[in-house]
């Protein structure tokens, strides 16, 4: 086995953090979750979180039903916030020192996003979670996990999913479906193999990040994905298949 990885970037989707729910926040799913990225922490790795807020709020959804989608975002990047400060409840919880950084100023309950702080922050142990996505518009917080991956120097994005890798086509339908356990970026994007979307794997294709795709709901996946088993599918090398 070789060396843990030193610096990662865990990107967790809101639909993460809903568990079985439906909408919103489950506290235990959280919880569960920090208790992992607690354990990996203690053991050195450092830590840089984005969060999504599709279990809160999708810009593009409401934009459908009629809303300005600019406006209909900003709700999306707040609602990122909103599971931003509950992951951070649940890490100091459990001892673990933890800053949220948004890209969108809201000082009284946050650190603006400030890249060499949050990369100090790293450097001292402490888990950073960004909040509010890029701060932009029509972007997704798939995107803003390659753009703060790429800013902080992380060696990888951890893609937490349900699911476990990467399937040329889909195991649910197909019971020959086979899990790929590398790919490369053009692979992705040619086959629209939905990974992240195509600014986010253009963003990782360009700066040299691989990205892992692993399942969350197994326990301990955290640790073995930094500790470099072959759990999930990982995007950056040659195609493979298991
Ligand atoms: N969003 C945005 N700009 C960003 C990141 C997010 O406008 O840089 C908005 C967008 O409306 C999006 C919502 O925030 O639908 C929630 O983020 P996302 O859908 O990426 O969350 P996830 O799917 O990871 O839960």
């Amino acid at each position: 086995m070789g060396k843990p990885y030193g610096r990662i970037l865990l990107k967790l989707s809101g639909e993460a953090l809903m568990g079985n729910l439906g909408y919103g926040i489950d506290p235990k799913v959280v919880q569960e979750i920090a208790a992992e990225v607690a354990e990996i922490v203690k053991s050195g790795t450092q830590v840089a979180i984005v969060v999504g807020g599709g279990n809160i709020f999708r810009g593009v959804k409401a934009s459908a039903a009629g809303m300005d989608r600019a406006t209909g975002d900003y709700i999306g990047m707040i609602a990122t916030v909103m599971n931003a400060l509950t992951l951070q409840d649940c890490l100091e919880r459990l001892e673990v020192q933890t800053r949220v950084q948004t890209a969108i100023a809201m000082q009284e309950v946050a650190e603006p996003y400030i890249r060499r702080r949050a990369i100090r922050h790293l450097e001292k142990g402490r888990v950073v979670i960004f909040g509010a996505g890029s701060g932009n518009p029509f972007f997704t917080t798939d995107t803003t996990a390659a753009l703060r991956a790429a800013e902080i120097d992380a060696e990888v994005i951890f893609k937490a999913t349900k699911v476990d890798g990467v399937y040329d086509s889909d195991p649910h339908v197909n019971p020959q479906a086979k899990r790929y356990q590398t790919l490369n970026y053009v692979h992705v994007l040619t086959q629209d193999l939905r990974v992240m979307d195509s600014t986010a794997i253009a963003l990782c294709k360009e700066n040299n990040i691989p990205i892992l795709i692993f399942d969350l709901s197994v326990r301990g996946n955290i640790q073995r994905a930094v500790m470099g088993e072959s759990i999930g599918t990982i995007v950056g090398g040659f195609c493979e298949v298991s």
